[in-house]
């Protein structure tokens, strides 16, 4: 055995220095992704000898355990990673610990801008590695040996990250490598067993190798498996059971309920990946927060890079939970980059896909489980229509409506189901929308559809009225509002016999013009109606104007939104209407306005000068009462 001077010192190549120093100056907010990095690099190192030993089972010198140790001493002020996977040779070490030579260098040191934060975002889609011991180290030692080398062939490196390193071969019994951190003294925080097990489960959770610990608490001793160990989605199906399936539920969501459905897929080819997407039981209580991030965990071969849930898939399937796992992204990706990332455009869209298969295979296997999920998240999914126009159709399936038909069940009916049960000669998909379910249900609007069995669609969803502006039309049906443009008397068919009286349409016409000076500038117009067979009067918007509905929702929005004036539309077949035509002129300005006002109270709508609407009905009672 020969002791020859074998040390020397060794200047890092340029790249690395400038990538050093990129990665302690704007990286250090983000301190703890060291650990990911460094166990990322252990689990590697073991996955390669784990290949390896396919062909040369001696690499393992007798140990087949792979496993990865994460050590710390407040004493030394250091944190060890260990891992006994593949070793680095002395060449090894200089030209994986002292260069780069990944493809893309030069670029990506060219689209450096000098500005720390965009950099940041660079060096994420770069991706760190090794260099990210820096941001907590001092100064690092590696102790390496290769495996199936002699033991006097073990490595040695060390640098305090400013530029240059010392490297000398020394003995090493056991294979595998050993990284040293020497910390700084900011980063201290992480000599702390408790801190170090939770970063571990963040990131590292389904590293397929047991990480071990020492065991913390008076009187333990000895060390503990830290991780799960085991990545439950990159396993055959075949191999899961529905339990397997639960638990890992629980893990990713943190709900202790059931999911109500999942499915699990491997895509193969130019992209690869594997999902596991679950469909909870019940909605979480920040549903409807808009900054909510959770849901899917974004996995690079079985790394966990970040909750990504609105990167992985769009705002509609926010209720959504589990792990998307591709083999192609870097390690490092940021979320910065993620936005523009194609594979992860493709990965959202094939996401997607599997998403709304699952829906419908639940509609059609499962519907009470469907309605389940309708109650709970079918006010997100209509966002979809509004969201992913690609998928508008599959998603406008999915839906589920209220409709003013008595013998359909509430929140059941489909677009299809009312397409087939249109009246002959129907032409339009109707609908009325409004504030509040009840109201709608009993709206003046609904008469002469409900006199001739015209179903209508019910919806008193905030998120209607948007829902049927991109919808626009189902199985080449347009939907229609009642409430809305000029309907008239052939498009909805003869009314049943009796339902109506005969109406003077010149009369209603001279008093709708009389009406209409009355109200003055309240109104945009009066005029005859065809939707009402018990009311005396009704609302109407205008097409191609918004609505009361879109524009409080536009105004709940922070929007400034100029008012557009109502329809009155009255029904002079009704005897309150039909006696105002012999009024006089002051007293039909009174009843105009309680026309109106009524109008809106009926379908649900809130009256700005309610006091003086009961100060004139009192005003026409007393008249009355003589
Ligand atoms: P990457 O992991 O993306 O290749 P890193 O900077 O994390 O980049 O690591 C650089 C290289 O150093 C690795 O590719 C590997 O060859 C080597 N390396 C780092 N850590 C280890 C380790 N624990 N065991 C063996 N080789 C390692
Ligand atoms: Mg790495």
């Amino acid at each position: 055995m020969s002791f020859e001077v074998n040390e020397e010192t060794r200047g890092f190549q340029s790249e690395v220095r400038q990538l050093l120093d990129l990665v302690v100056h704007s990286l250090y907010g983000n301190s703890e992704i060291f650990l990911r990095e460094l166990v990322s690099n252990a689990a590697d190192a073991l996955d390669k000898l784990r290949f390896l030993a396919l062909a040369d089972d001696t690499l393992y010198e007798g140990d087949q355990e792979l496993g990865i140790r994460v050590q710390y001493s407040q004493a030394g002020g250091t944190i060890t990673v260990t891992d006994n996977g593949i070793g680095m040779s002395r060449e090894e070490v200089v030209d994986n610990l002292g260069t780069i030579a990944r493809s893309g260098t030069r670029e990506f040191f060219n689209a450096l801008t000098g500005d720390a934060r965009q950099d940041a975002q660079l060096i994420g889609q770069f991706g760190v590695g090794f260099y990210s011991a820096f941001i907590v180290a001092e100064r690092v030692t590696v102790l390496t040996r290769r495996a199936g080398a002699g033991e006097d062939d073990g490595v040695s490196w060390e640098s305090d990250g400013q530029g240059e390193y010392t490297i000398h071969n020394v003995k090493r019994r056991r294979r595998g490598t050993e990284v040293v951190l020497h910390l700084r003294e900011q980063a201290r925080e992480y000599l702390d067993g408790a801190r170090l097990r939770g970063i571990v489960h963040r990131y590292s959770e389904h590293i397929p190798f047991p990480i071990r610990m020492p065991r913390e608490g008076e009187g333990e001793s000895g060390e503990e498996v830290v991780n799960a160990a085991t990545a439950l989605w990159a396993r055959p199906r075949s191999e899961i059971t529905d339990e397997d399936y639960r638990e890992f539920y629980r893990h990713v969501s943190h709900d202790f309920d059931q999911p109500l459905a999942w499915v699990h897929s491997r895509v193969e080819g130019a992209l690869e990946y594997t999902s596991l997407f679950y469909l909870p039981r019940h909605a979480p209580f920040d549903l409807w927060d808009a900054n909510e991030r959770r849901g899917v965990k974004l996995y690079v071969r079985r790394v966990f890079i970040m909750d990504a849930a609105e990167q992985l898939l769009p705002r509609y399937l926010r209720f959504v939970r589990g792990v998307v796992d591709s083999d192609d992204l870097p390690l490092n990706v940021s979320r910065e980059i993620l936005q523009e990332n194609k594979q992860l455009a493709s990965i959202r869209a094939g996401s997607v896909k599997k998403i709304l298969g699952l829906l419908e295979d639940l509609t059609g296997d499962r519907p009470d489980d469907y309605a389940l999920l309708w109650k709970n998240f079918g006010r997100v999914l209509k966002e979809g229509v509004v969201e992913d126009a690609a998928n508008r159709e599959r998603i406008a399936r999915l839906l589920r409506f209220s409709t003013s038909r008595e013998d359909r069940r509430d929140n059941d009916v489909t677009l299809a189901a009312y397409v087939q049960g249109m009246k002959e000669g129907q032409r339009a998909i109707y609908y009325l929308t409004g504030e509040d379910f009840d109201a709608v249900r009993t709206s003046p609007h609904l008469e002469a559809f409900r006199a001739r069995g015209i179903e209508v669609l019910l919806l008193s969803d905030p998120v209607d009225e948007w829902l049927v502006a991109h919808l626009g039309e189902f199985d080449g049906k347009p939907l229609k509002s009642v409430a809305r443009g000029v309907l008239d008397a052939g498009e909805l068919g003869a009314a049943p016999a009796g339902s109506e009286a005969p109406v003077d349409d010149a009369a209603g016409a001279a008093l709708a013009a009389r009406l209409r000076a009355a109200l003055g500038e309240s109104v945009k117009e009066v005029r005859v109606t065809h939707r009402l067979i018990s009311s005396p009067a009704c609302l109407v918007v205008d097409d191609g104007d918004p609505g009361a509905g879109f524009e409080r929702m536009l105004r709940a929005a922070g929007r400034e939104v100029p008012r557009t004036l109502p329809i009155l539309e009255i029904n002079p077949a009704h005897p309150l209407v039909a006696r105002l035509a012999d009024e006089a002129d002051e007293r039909l300005g009174e009843w105009a306005r309680i026309l109106l006002d009524q109008a809106l109270l009926s379908e649900g709508g809130r009256l700005e000068d309610s006091a003086g609407f009961v100060r004139r009905l009192n005003g026409m009672l007393l008249q009355l009462l003589g």
